[in-house]
């Protein structure tokens, strides 16, 4: 179990400006054997992102959105709610059908 979340904080990069994240703004929302959700607001451009990172056989795999959601909102989301198969459903199947990068998601805004 060479992959646990510790190892891969250093790794995140920002979806936006590839800076790579400071671990100690990354926010855990949720996590289980398989899969973890993080949000992360990066310093050096402001966005802020929701990261889903998958560990299988092969490795860690991860994959960002953006996100208007605040850390407090977020934490505030994920609280009152907690996260269910079917939403856990949900991000997979939208990540498995979903080939593009992060960028493709969202329309440039300028
Ligand atoms: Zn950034």
């Amino acid at each position: 179990m060479g992959h646990s979340l510790e190892n891969l904080k250093p790794l995140l990069r920002c979806p936006v400006c590839q800076k790579k994240y400071d671990p100690g703004k990354v926010v855990l929302l949720s996590e289980d054997d398989r899969k973890t959700v993080l949000h992360i607001a990066c310093e050096s451009c402001g966005i802020s992102s929701l990261v889903f990172v998958s560990l299988g056989k092969m490795g860690a795999a991860s994959f960002g959105l953006l996100t208007d959601l605040s850390r407090e909102e977020v934490r505030k989301f994920y609280g009152s709610e907690p996260v269910s198969t079917d939403d856990t459903l949900s991000a997979h199947r939208f990540l498995k059908g979903f080939h593009g990068g992060a960028r493709d998601c969202f329309p440039e805004k300028h």
